[in-house]
């Protein structure tokens, strides 16, 4: 396969080594898949499935690499014995039944636990349970089921900690009183953040698309705001809960905001133009990849078998001090934040692999 840029495929996994690609296919059930996995110097790799209808295989393809790759760093910051690892579903969310999961499965079963699974976009409990019928290397499980449960809980800690650092580098103190916070997405994630802010005393502002999200926000504390009008006012922290992308050079000439910090995964735009406009305006930017790791903290708890949600929520604490270290990096090597966790991530795996050696 050769895509747009005329790379071949050992072209694209040379770029950031990544260790493997595997192809599935069953032409009787239309299954087309392809597990993503960059690098298990530090564990197995871990991420969820995906399934979606790219307009290409190329598309897939490029899902698969960069998002197994992003799950290498999340891991590898949060200080968890796991690589990364992502798998694509390719094709419409109905060509899915109970044998289409389970053959899936056993393309993962058949790894041997290089690659432990959980739920991603457009993939059900259900799915991940049909899974569990015929592969162990599953992990995000409802409690009833001997996982978890609900991974939101632990990554609005992240966040909500994640703002906390934010805020003492800026201010010397890391209260976040009277301090103005928009979330932009109230769903599973942004709710718990929601909740967080208001009981710490933040002057809270919310939007979301789905107005059934924002019935459940306590509109006595909350100033909602439409999602057009997220601009007009300045705030101390603006945290993207939603969706990728919202961070672009468009959207920064309006954003006024000291901090930026937010579950959404690949917020910025672009990875050089962006983070660099941000540091040139003075934004603090907490990188996503470092404060959404509560998520797979909890999955990872699952996969060593500690089903102990304090457990998940001390480790999930420590985000704080990463967050601070990372702003130290940064200044010390006046380079953007994000630059500066990807490297820490990068080094600690780099460490890992020498010791292997
Ligand atoms: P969710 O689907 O429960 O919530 C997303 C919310 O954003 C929904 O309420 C949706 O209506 C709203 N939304 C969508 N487009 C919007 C827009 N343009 N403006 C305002 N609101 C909009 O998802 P979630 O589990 O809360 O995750 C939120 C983000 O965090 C996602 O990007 C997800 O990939 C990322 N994330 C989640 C976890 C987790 O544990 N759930 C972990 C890491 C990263």
């Amino acid at each position: 396969m050769i895509n747009k840029e005329n790379k071949t495929i050992f072209d694209k996994l040379l770029i950031h080594d990544h260790e493997e690609l595997i192809f599935c296919n069953d032409k009787k059930l239309g299954l087309k898949a392809i597990i993503g996995i960059h690098d298990t110097t530090l564990g197995p790799s871990m991420g969820g499935t995906r399934m979606w209808n790219y307009a290409t295989e190329n598309d897939a393809l490029k899902d698969a690499i960069n998002l197994s790759r992003a799950m290498s760093y999340k891991s590898s910051l949060a200080g968890l014995n796991a690589g990364g690892g992502k798998a694509i579903l390719i094709g419409d969310i109905n060509l899915k039944s109970k044998k289409y999961i389970e053959r899936y499965a056993g393309f993962i079963n058949d790894l041997g636990g290089k690659y432990w699974t959980a739920q991603d976009v457009n993939m059900t409990t259900q799915d991940i349970l049909w899974i569990k019928n015929v592969c162990p290397y599953v992990i995000g499980l409802p409690k009833e089921y001997g996982g978890l449960g609900d991974s939101a809980i632990a990554t609005a800690y992240g966040i909500y900690v994640g703002m906390k650092a934010a805020i003492y580098q800026i201010t010397g103190n890391n209260s976040l009183e009277n301090k103005k916070v928009c979330v932009q997405g109230v769903g599973k994630v942004g709710g718990k953040v929601v909740d967080y802010l208001i009981k710490e005393g933040a002057k809270v502002y919310a939007t979301d698309i789905n107005n059934k999200n924002l019935d459940n926000i306590d509109e006595k504390n909350v100033q909602i705001i439409e999602k057009d009008n997220i601009f007009d006012v300045h705030y101390d922290i603006f945290s993207p809960c939603a969706l990728g992308g919202v961070i672009s050079m468009d959207n920064l000439k309006k954003l006024n905001c000291k901090i930026i910090a937010g579950a959404a995964n690949n917020q910025l735009e672009d990875d050089i133009n962006v983070p660099n406009e941000l540091l040139k305006k003075d934004i603090l930017y907490l990188p996503d990849f470092l404060i959404n790791a509560g998520g797979i903290i909890s999955c990872y708890h699952e996969q060593i078998n500690q089903i102990d949600l304090q457990k998940v929520m001390q480790m999930t604490e420590t985000i704080y001090d990463k967050a601070i270290d990372v702003f130290k990096y940064a200044n010390e090597n006046k380079i953007t934040t994000h630059s500066a966790a990807m490297k820490i991530a990068v080094e600690r795996i780099e460490r890992n692999k020498k010791k292997s050696n």
